[in-house]
């Protein structure tokens, strides 16, 4: 070990004293059954842990629509959109994304991470006041550390905080109020509603990030925002490809204005590669069957009531919501591992999520259901969960 990395090993160490360091497991294969299937170590695993929501990753009109884009654009997008890297291709996606979201332009961007931390540092500045909900995604909260904005954090969901704080920081130059529409460790709900009317009642503006809404809510899966009738009122709407959509990327829709602004000041854009035309193929085919095979929602939600409910009838302490996104709070980090390390065991994937991803002491097993999983897969895997609470009950690890 060279001496140099001392300070490492330690800081390292200190992270495995308090089961916060992290490894990844290798998929070898992941195409069984629209995904709801993979296999880890040659053993055959139910995934519960896939943003895939609709099962669209593996489908053959978006694989094959991505190949036929690489075969006429080639596999790169060779310099950024600002440095001949914008193929007709990609303006043909923000076309059909802003139709889709009924909002005048759309901008992609390489990831959700790069759109968040983009469009955040670009539209706000040093004088502005960022409100953000303390538990939205981290690629938000990187957002607002580069932006220089000073930064709010109000407490997860609750209004009467965020007023308090609107008041308070009443004169700042501009105000931002920044949230996830379905929190992605959660699955909770935004209150978009008070949200929009906070935002005029103070003269601010609102960014909503749709990253697990998409695909998944809405009449034609544009998220929770159109679900609710509020979409054009909504300053930002970002939104991703790589979950319920199962390609790469991301988005955001609004007025043009702040589009060609976007163009000129977001530097995850400016700076960076275009994505290759592949993904933006397979972009272009999955939004089509996103806005047209309407069961595949159906079918996400349907599950995702089945297993809480499943869950609960077992004892769990499960929301009442209708989100693809069902955490189990364990708390302790070890035993969050423990209980993780069981389910794989019996032939389950689905993984411990420690801070600081969520706070400290509300550590948890991040459970996703997808369209495709039957009734038979979920009651097996909650029957596997509840022997699994036995076990650890009986062992005492679990009080
Ligand atoms: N926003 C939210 C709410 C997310 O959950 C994620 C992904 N975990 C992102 C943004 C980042 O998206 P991407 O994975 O495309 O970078």
């Amino acid at each position: 070990m060279n001496k140099r990395y001392t300070w490492l090993e330690e800081e390292y160490d200190s992270l495995r004293k308090q089961s916060l360091t992290r490894e990844w497991n290798t998929v070898e294969s992941a195409s069984d059954r629209a995904g709801t299937w993979i296999q880890v170590e040659g053993k055959p695993l139910l995934n519960l842990s896939s943003n895939n929501y609709l099962g669209l990753a593996h489908d053959q009109r978006i694989v094959e629509a991505g190949k036929k884009a690489a075969e006429e654009w080639g596999a790169g997008g060779t310099a950024s959109r600002l440095v001949h890297g914008n193929y007709a291709l990609y303006n043909v996606l923000e076309q059909q994304l802003a139709l889709w979201k009924e909002r005048e332009g759309a901008l992609v961007f390489a990831n959700g991470y790069q759109a968040n931390t983009g469009v955040i540092a670009a539209l706000a500045g040093r004088g502005d006041a960022v409100f953000s909900d303390r538990l939205n995604h981290a690629s938000i909260v990187d957002g607002i550390v580069l932006s220089r904005a000073e930064h709010f954090r109000y407490r997860h969901n609750d209004m009467d905080h965020l007023e308090f704080l609107l008041k308070k920081h009443h004169g700042a130059r501009r105000k931002w109020i920044v949230t996830d529409s379905i929190f992605s460790m959660d699955g909770d709900k935004a209150p978009l509603l008070e949200l929009v009317q906070l935002r005029d009642r103070y003269d601010a503006m609102l960014m909503v990030d749709e990253a697990h809404a998409g695909g998944v809510r809405g009449e034609e899966g544009q998220g929770l925002c159109h679900e609710l009738g509020i979409a054009g009122q909504v300053d930002v709407l970002m939104g991703t490809f790589s979950k319920a959509f199962g390609v790469y990327g991301a988005y955001v829709c609004a007025d043009e204005i702040i589009i060609r602004y976007l163009m000129t000041k977001a530097r995850s854009l400016v700076y960076s590669t275009a994505l290759p035309p592949a993904v933006i193929g397979s972009n272009l085919a999955a939004l089509s069957l996103v806005q047209t095979e309407s069961w595949r929602r159906k079918a996400v939600r349907q599950n995702a009531l089945v297993f809480r409910q499943l869950l609960r009838s077992r004892g769990f302490t499960v929301d009442e919501e209708d989100t693809p996104i069902i955490p189990l709070t364990l708390g302790e980090n070890e035993w969050t591992l423990q209980f993780s390390k069981r389910l794989r065991q019996r032939g389950i994937a689905a993984v411990a999520i420690r801070p600081p991803t969520v706070p400290e002491g509300t550590a948890r097993i991040r459970f996703t259901v997808m369209a495709a999983h039957t009734r038979e897969e979920l009651e097996w895997a909650c029957e596997q969960v509840s022997e699994i609470r036995n076990e650890l009950h009986k062992g005492g690890t679990i009080s």
